[in-house]
């Protein structure tokens, strides 16, 4: 069996967070869930609370912490563009701050660090599908830059502490990934889609919807980070996990319509500026070094997510509040 491991989970309660947490207690690792719950709610970790392998901390991942730990994965950050664009001055100092703080812990601690970088760092790309080669194409001023650059300028961050300090560490850039906790007012296009479509209420869709995206369910994105992490110290990355298999926007508004059985009307509105026209990873890297494959068909992985969004009350999750 492999060795029990201290580890820290920055952004633990999130979306994607939430379930590497119990995928790492499952193991029988100590795991510590550190979050300021600015786009998540405790409800996401509270099946965790009780054990003796969990511990949940609210603090701000710009804000130095002491911790002793083996392991940080780096997920503390707003990712839908909704939640990063409500404050943006903010979103940037978590992911500058965040990368300093996290890996000034690791350098102190002679710990192995993984950053959950994104395809933005892609912008919206001339090349397709985008290998990890790409440099990418991002507005450095627009509105989605505040996400963008931060998390470029945290890979900064982790390659040159690697190389200067030797941090062991991991850079993943992470694509559109979906699933059950998602939050339900996220504005993100599989969380709308599929309210919208559980209420009745008009789907809409941005721009003429040919815009197209490539979804990995979160249990396979989960698996890939996994992976990652336990790989060989030579794959630092970046390397990109997501699903490769790509749809228009029109063709996921289609599906969402036939498996909830929704009579709900498509509504056309402005695209929002900025938004990438394509985006399709090139998971070669991952499938040679880490054997990592995503398993869950679009169908499947949408019919679990709608079983889950019938299965939740929406009024008990609240958008970002602004007090904040
Ligand atoms: P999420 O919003 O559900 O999770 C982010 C978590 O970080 C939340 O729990 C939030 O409260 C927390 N957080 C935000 N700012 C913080 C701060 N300053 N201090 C402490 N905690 C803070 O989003 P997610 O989809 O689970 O994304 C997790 C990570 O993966 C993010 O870093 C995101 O950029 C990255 N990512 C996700 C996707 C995706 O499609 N889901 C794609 C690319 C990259
Ligand atoms: N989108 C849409 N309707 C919505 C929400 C999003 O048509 O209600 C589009 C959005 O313009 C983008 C795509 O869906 O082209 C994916 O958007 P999302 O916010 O999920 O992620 P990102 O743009 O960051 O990939």
């Amino acid at each position: 069996m492999a060795a029990l491991k201290r580890i820290l989970v920055t952004g633990g309660a999130g979306f994607l967070g939430s379930h590497l947490c119990e995928r790492l207690v499952a193991l029988g690792h100590d795991v510590i869930c550190l979050d300021n719950f600015f786009t998540s709610q405790k409800s996401n970790v509270a099946a965790l609370l009780g054990r003796p392998n969990f511990e949940l901390i609210r603090h701000d991942i710009t804000l130095p912490i002491f911790l002793e730990v083996d392991e940080i994965y780096n997920l503390a950050c707003p990712a839908a563009p909704g939640h990063y664009q409500y404050n943006p001055i903010k979103t940037m100092k978590t992911s500058v701050m965040g990368a300093i703080n996290v890996l000034g812990m690791a350098k102190r601690c002679r710990a192995k660090v993984l950053q959950a970088s994104t395809s933005e760092v892609y912008g919206d790309p001339e090349v397709h599908p985008q290998p990890e080669s790409y440099r990418g194409a991002v507005n450095p001023i627009g509105l989605r830059a505040c996400y963008d650059e931060g998390k470029r300028a945290a890979e900064t961050l982790f390659m040159d502490y690697h190389r200067r300090n030797g941090v062991n560490m991991r850079i993943v850039r992470i694509f559109n990934t979906y699933g059950p906790r998602m939050h339900p007012f996220d504005g993100r296009v599989v969380s709308n889609f599929i309210r919208q479509a559980l209420r009745g209420g008009p789907i809409t869709i941005f721009g003429d919807g040919s815009q197209s995206r490539s979804f990995c369910y979160r249990e396979d994105l989960v698996d890939g980070i996994l992976r990652m992490m336990d790989g060989p110290d030579e794959v630092v990355g970046p390397l990109n996990l997501g699903n490769p298999v790509e749809f228009t926007i029109r063709e996921l508004a289609e599906q969402v319509l036939e498996l909830t059985g929704s009579a709900s009307e498509l509504k056309y509105e402005p695209l929002p500026p900025d938004d990438p026209v394509q985006r399709q990873p090139d998971i070669s890297l991952a499938r040679r070094r880490l054997g990592w494959e995503p398993a869950v068909p679009l169908r499947e992985g949408l019919r679990k997510t709608i079983a889950w969004f019938r299965s939740i009350d929406p009024d008990h999750y609240r958008p970002p509040t602004p007090q904040y």
